[in-house]
């Protein structure tokens, strides 16, 4: 059978009460229904600073007003009141205040017990100085945290250690394009798509990140995020770990790679460009200068042959005058093209001018490089340029020129180049000449 403790007359004797009171570790006050202070404990006196109890008027220790605005004398006696004809006990903030005038903030409870038969009020106080203060200090370390993500120029927030995000800056809702920083908050994961471009799944990536900052307090990678509407947002991010109210929380600093990400794939198109002949899609001049110059020397430095060929159409003002400019474009179009196919893929190609060019070549011999020379020659003469239903015979004048010695400049082996084109020309066109000829027929 189960015992009915609501049949059970609550009864207490002042003295068992006061014997009570005296013993619980915390400010307690005994008062009877009209106010009137019956009996409180040395934390009370503590608490006040009461040097005897009997003597103090118990309502001094109050401001005249709560700071709800209501008089404390009134308020308190309604609550009071309440608790004693409900016999439920009451928990509320109650501003005290001790005789050198300092305010105390403290939680009371009110509990209504009965003494020799009589409704009394036993009142609870806990000090909440320290705990107020302490929200305090927490509320100003939140503002000031906040008005620091506030200000910075990149998007931010605050996560926990599940990288749920806490508070966030309004950077976030511009890179996003979301509507607001709350549903930066509750989205957040689907700001990433699931998976990285590593192949990693982004969530468990994101946790790993989140882990490595608690354990080294920062952790900077590369991030693939997403807009809202899909679009890709690779950026960089940096979580640092920050300990706030006792808990160990991390800061999310994300940096949009965009638009350095253009910047760099327009770097790399200008340089293109710039590295590229837009016409015959050969090397730039600029390329080969600044290609040879790096492997003449390394060239050099390993004993491995270096051989230049410089070729110039034969008579290309002629076929200008007689054709016009834009055929004359495609006959050097053509030519590039038979150039290329004659030669290994790794061979560097460059158109140097208007309608010359120049070929460099390593890993093979002076001689193989002079029968590269003739191929070229004989790939332009023997079979006649097919351009717009006309039949044209192209021929060309090639000179070569090698590293001779470790003293040779990259412009001394051009300039032999050229002198031997000039012999070639010279001694009739169509053919190739070597350097060391065509010194001989100065
Ligand atoms: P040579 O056999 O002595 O080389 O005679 P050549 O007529 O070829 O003489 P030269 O090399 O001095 O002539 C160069 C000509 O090439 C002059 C110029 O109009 C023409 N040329 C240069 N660049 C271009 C171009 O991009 N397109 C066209 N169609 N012609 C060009
Ligand atoms: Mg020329
Ligand atoms: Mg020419």
């Amino acid at each position: 059978m189960k015992a009915d403790f609501t049949q059970i007359e609550p009864f207490i004797t002042k003295e068992t009460l006061k014997h009570i009171i005296d013993n619980v570790p915390m400010p307690c006050l005994l008062r009877d229904s009209d106010y009137n202070w019956v009996h409180s404990n040395k934390e009370v006196d503590a608490l006040f600073d009461i040097k005897k109890p009997n003597q103090v008027n118990y309502d001094d220790l109050q401001p005249p007003y709560q700071p709800d605005g209501c008089p404390s004398r009134s308020k308190f006696r309604t609550l009071m009141r309440g608790v004693i004809e409900q016999g439920n006990p009451i928990t509320i903030d109650w501003l005290h205040c001790r005789k050198d005038l300092e305010l105390v903030p403290t939680e009371v409870t009110l509990v209504r017990v009965d003494v020799s038969g009589k409704p009394h009020i036993l009142e609870f106080m806990q000090d909440m100085r320290e705990s107020t203060q302490a929200r305090i200090a927490e509320r100003i370390a939140k503002q000031r945290l906040q008005a620091m993500m506030d200000s910075c120029p990149m998007a931010c927030g605050i996560i926990d250690e599940h990288f749920n995000v806490l508070e966030c800056n309004n950077e976030v809702v511009n890179l996003f394009g979301i509507l607001n920083k709350q549903s930066f908050i509750e989205r957040f994961f689907e700001l990433s798509p699931e998976y990285q471009p590593d192949g990693q799944l982004s969530r468990r990536k994101a946790l790993d990140k989140l882990k490595q900052t608690f354990e080294a307090g920062r952790t900077h990678y590369e991030w693939l995020h997403q807009s809202i509407y899909g679009e890709q947002i690779p950026s960089e991010v940096t979580l640092v770990r920050v300990n706030l109210n006792e808990q160990d929380l991390a800061i999310i600093y994300i940096h949009d790679l965009r638009e350095i990400k253009r910047s760099i794939a327009m770097m790399e198109k200008m340089q293109s460009i710039a590295y590229t002949d837009e016409l015959t899609e050969l090397f730039s001049r600029r390329y080969f200068m600044e290609n040879a110059k790096t492997i003449l020397a390394k060239s050099k430095a390993n004993n491995d042959p270096f051989h230049l060929i410089m070729m110039d159409l034969d008579h290309f003002k002629g076929i200008n005058d007689t054709y016009g400019h834009p055929i004359g474009d495609e006959v050097l179009k053509v030519a590039a093209k038979r150039m290329t196919n004659v030669t290994r893929k790794d061979t560097i190609i460059a158109r140097y001018g208007g309608e010359e060019f120049i070929v460099l070549l390593t890993d093979l011999s002076y001689e193989s490089a002079v029968k590269n020379a003739q191929r070229i020659q004989k790939v332009m003469e023997e079979s006649p340029f097919m351009i717009k239903g006309m039949t044209l015979n192209v021929t060309v004048s090639l000179g070569i020129a090698t590293l001779e010695n470790p003293a040779d400049s990259l412009d001394e082996i051009i300039h032999n180049a050229d002198i031997a084109l000039y012999g070639a020309k010279r001694t009739g066109r169509n053919k190739v000449m070597e350097y060391a000829h065509a010194k001989e027929l100065e």
